[in-house]
């Protein structure tokens, strides 16, 4: 009660609203893929704080290597030159593909996408940008603008639709009925494909250059795409789309940016990056969330030569490489590798959305289960003829139940439709297991 009142009075009332659960969860320790509150009762964490905590909370090593840091030096600016920075950046980049090698740090996913939003119009000497409908790639003044999701932004230009930005109308992923409904204030087209879900790759594809033709300026600074959207719910593209819309954008003069704040890190299980699944290789890689395992991080990973074109000017961030986070982000890197948390991210997350696959064909509720790795969404609808999104009251009401049971999952789709399951890599199939048997029964106590 006390905590309710501090949060009514001196909290940020946004925080209030983003407060998914009617009986809030008063979160106080951590380990791994385990969360307890303060009264002690254990959770198992499925969402990750938002897929940020990649290799598990407050893991041994990456706190030890935390401690080491904090002990030794907090802060100095990049303007000195201290060992975890450059080691980090070294690290990171042979993570990345020929050519991205040149990295700058920031603090969080949204002042990574607005550095690279001005590093592409700086390089290209364009303006316009490309999203996709549907995507989030940020919650700054400028990334508000890239993000599609009506649901994040404010009646401010820039904040409302497309004002210096474009969104066109190019996919809904696989269940149109669902997502083809988009609020006005985001579409620049109308929608057009009532049956969206079932059309062939191909006919996506040739929507996709329809809208290019259409609705995209013949010039353009650049393109984010998420390889596969979270906040959106994890929605994937059909085969050879993003291919495609990197072809179309880099005719038109635009960089491609890809933001892997959610499916970076080997999230997604069969690649470190999300990209990497799609075969391409962006301009840019724009990350945070995993990157640091929860520790404030973000990253812009390009090529020398745009680096070059951004060397005429002056960039400076205070805190953007600051020795702790290095320090932490490298040993998440290491973490990765000796944990084999993207190995373990694909045989579990391969296991989990089989299973989820069998609740969906069992429940009408279920209607999609979708995604990649630990990646996954469960689109809930009201029914599989209709396609309607279950309603808001309806997805609370499961939600609250599951995490009643002590299993913590997250929220998103344009309609706030779809469960997402992003936990930290580090959870077994006996995890697995129980949460399968808890959404059983919520959903098998819902039904009746
Ligand atoms: N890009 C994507 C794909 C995201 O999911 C998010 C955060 N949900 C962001 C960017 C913004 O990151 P941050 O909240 O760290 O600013």
């Amino acid at each position: 009660e006390r905590m309710m009142e501090i949060r009514r009075k001196n909290c940020n009332p946004m925080i209030m609203k983003v407060t998914s659960y009617k009986k809030p969860v008063f979160i106080h320790q951590g380990h791994m893929q385990w969360l307890w509150d303060v009264d002690g009762k254990r959770y198992l964490d499925l969402f990750a704080g938002v897929a940020t905590v990649s290799v598990g909370h407050c893991h041994p090593k990456v706190t030890a290597a935390a401690e080491q840091q904090l002990k030794r030096l907090w802060h100095t600016t990049n303007i000195y030159v201290y060992p975890p920075l450059h080691e980090y950046c070294e690290k990171l980049a042979s993570y990345l593909p020929d050519p991205l090698k040149v990295v700058y740090l920031t603090n969080s996913g949204s002042e990574a996408n607005d550095l690279a939003m001005l590093m592409a119009r700086l390089y290209t000497g364009n303006f316009d940008i490309i999203t996709f409908r549907g995507s989030y790639h940020g919650g700054s003044p400028q990334t508000m603008g890239l993000t599609s999701n009506a649901a994040y932004k404010y009646p401010i230009a820039n904040g409302l639709g497309c004002t210096n930005t474009m969104c066109p109308d190019v996919f809904r992923g696989p269940w149109g009925g669902s997502h083809c409904r988009d609020s006005p204030v985001q579409t620049i087209r109308e929608c057009s494909c009532a049956q969206g879900y079932c059309m062939a790759n191909d006919q996506y594809i040739g929507q996709l250059k329809e809208t290019f033709a259409t609705s995209v300026p013949s010039r353009i600074a650049a393109f984010f795409g998420e390889p596969i959207q979270g906040v959106g719910g994890a929605v994937q593209y059909p085969k050879n789309y993003l291919k495609e819309a990197y072809k179309l954008v880099r005719e038109r003069g635009g960089v491609c940016i890809a933001d892997e704040v959610q499916t970076g890190f080997g999230r997604t299980g069969s690649h470190f990056w999300g990209f990497q699944g799609h075969d391409v290789i962006p301009d840019m890689v724009t990350m945070a969330k995993g990157i640091g395992n929860g520790f404030p991080m973000g990253a812009v990973v390009t090529t020398p030569e745009i680096a070059a074109s951004f060397a005429k000017g002056v960039h400076f961030n205070t805190f953007g490489g600051n020795p702790v986070a290095c320090a932490v982000a490298s040993s998440v890197l290491d973490t990765i590798k000796e944990d084999g948390a993207q190995q373990n991210s694909l045989n579990v997350g391969t296991y989990l959305m089989t299973e989820l696959a069998k609740l969906r064909d069992k429940y009408e509720i279920i209607g999609d289960v979708r995604g990649k790795g630990l990646q996954i969404g469960v689109e809930m609808v009201k029914d599989k003829a209709s396609r309607e999104p279950l309603p808001p009251e309806a997805m609370s009401e499961i939600f609250e139940d599951i995490k009643d049971m002590g299993v913590l999952i997250g929220k998103g789709g344009v309609y706030g439709q779809t469960f997402r399951i992003q936990p930290p890599m580090c959870i077994t199939k006996d995890d697995v297991d129980f949460f399968l048997s808890v959404l059983n029964k919520v959903v098998h106590s819902y039904m009746d």
